[in-house]
């Protein structure tokens, strides 16, 4: 069912001659309701994306998301906005090329501008080891039908003039290229599942936070919040770096790491970089925003925690590999950083299905990456919710993959290069 559409040019230049204060609310803010057919736990990109698929693809409507802080504020508002699907395992760019066709088409359905900007993700090959696994892996995703191509050294640098290709102490060797990576405006991308949730009836209630479930005969009956019980046989739980927390509420484990991963921002500059660059040696990547920023990371802090906040050490590290790129950026002064919990799962590859709970279902594992798959992870996580079996996109992708051994090991294709 399509959402209702707010925003038209008509809207706009009605809008601008009342002086903007006849928009309408983007979400309602119901009080909790006591009992749901589905509760989501988590409002990042992965819990609203979930929500609205479940009403406008399953029409199943009487659903609550419950968020303990507010929407989009965990790491769907911290991430770099990296968008690309040149993942290298068949079932990962299944799944992940799934999720951009989706981001292809999302500004339209949801009536939103998410910004999204296909820029083309330039992946560096600083040897002569990288071009040949950079080499493979671009082979491999040709194959599996990803446009993608090879770029010798002079062609990169006619892609990104600003690259020191052949000074640097590593110099570039060739780059792998996916035009349609780019990025995409993250907060948009939360509001919009939002409001598209709430026009369909999903109840969106921000300062709930989960603290237990009520589960009897391995079925889930109830979910304990700051806001009262609320019955349910239905919950999806879409936290990120606190999927342990919650699975520990419900009595059963998961294989994940919850790490730190920083991100830093410099003041605006006029447009000098209209690529995204990353380098898994040199291990740093960058791309310009809309507003000029420089915007840059690399890899999680080495350490597990659930803080949210930047510190000085990675910030240099980043900013030292990023200069080797980019030495005339040298004079930049950096504005802001911050950081987020991500949740790394032993092969870098999410989890997305059933739980030991029966009527209790997952998606997290994103780690470092999983801003790129908000479409994909919601899409995913609903359908599996509606017929409580896996969407055949998911199947790869189940928590039991990790006593079978059946592993899709991202370890090359996530870390550094989100
Ligand atoms: C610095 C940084 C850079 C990144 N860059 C990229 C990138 O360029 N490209 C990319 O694809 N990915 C990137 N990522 C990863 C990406 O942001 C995440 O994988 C993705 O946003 C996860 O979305 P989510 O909805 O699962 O989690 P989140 O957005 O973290 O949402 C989870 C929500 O659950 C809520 N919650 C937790 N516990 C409870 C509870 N008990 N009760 C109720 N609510 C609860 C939290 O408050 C939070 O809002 C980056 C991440 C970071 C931190």
């Amino acid at each position: 069912m399509p959402v209702p559409r707010t925003h038209s040019a008509l809207q706009l230049l009605r809008q601008a001659i009342g002086g903007h204060r006849g928009w309408p609310q983007f979400w309602r803010s119901p009080e909790p309701k006591p009992a749901y057919d589905v509760v989501i736990i988590g409002g990042g990109g992965h819990g609203l994306a979930t929500a609205y698929y479940l009403a406008s693809k399953h029409g199943i409507r009487n659903v609550a998301l419950l968020e303990k802080g507010w929407i989009g504020g965990g790491n769907t508002g911290r991430n770099t906005t990296i968008v690309r699907s040149n993942y290298f395992y068949p079932q990962s760019t299944d799944l992940y090329d799934h999720s951009l066709r989706l981001y292809e088409g999302l500004s339209h359905e949801l009536n939103i501008n998410l910004m999204l900007s296909q820029m083309g993700i330039l992946t560096l090959a600083n040897s002569r080891h990288d071009v040949e696994m950079l080499q493979r892996w671009s082979n491999a995703i040709q194959v599996q039908g990803i446009a993608c191509e090879w770029l010798e050294p002079e062609q990169v640098q006619a892609e990104v003039p600003a690259l020191d290709v052949f000074g640097m102490r590593y110099p570039v060797k060739g780059a792998f290229m996916q035009r349609r990576g780019g990025t995409a405006r993250h907060d948009a991308v939360a509001w919009g599942y939002a409001r598209g949730a709430s026009q369909l009836g999903v109840d969106i209630i921000q300062n709930c936070e989960v603290s237990g479930f009520e589960i009897s005969d391995n079925r889930v009956r109830a979910v304990h919040t700051n806001r009262g019980t609320i019955r349910t046989d239905k919950v999806g739980i879409a936290v990120a770096g606190h999927s342990t927390v919650l699975a520990t509420l419900a009595g059963f484990k998961l294989p994940l790491s919850s790490m730190t991963l920083q991100a830093y921002v410099s003041e605006p500059v006029k447009p000098a970089l209209d690529r995204v660059i990353n380098s898994p040696m040199v291990h740093a990547y960058i791309s310009q925003s809309d507003r000029g920023e420089m915007v840059m990371g690399a890899g999680a802090d080495a350490y597990f925690s659930y803080g949210q906040r930047g510190n000085l050490p990675p910030l240099e590290d980043g900013v030292r590999s990023i200069l080797e790129m980019f030495p005339r950026f040298s004079r930049l002064k950096m504005m802001r950083q911050w950081g987020g919990v991500v949740d790394i799962s032993p092969d870098t590859s999410p989890i997305i299905g059933k739980t030991p709970v029966t009527g209790m279902y997952i998606n997290c594992g994103w780690g470092t990456g999983g801003f790129k798959a908000i479409p994909a992870g919601g899409d995913l996580l609903a359908a599996t919710i509606a017929h409580d079996k896996p969407h055949p996109l998911a199947e790869p992708f189940c928590l039991d993959r990790f006593r079978t051994g059946r592993l899709v090991d991202e370890g090359a294709a996530a870390g550094v290069s989100h």
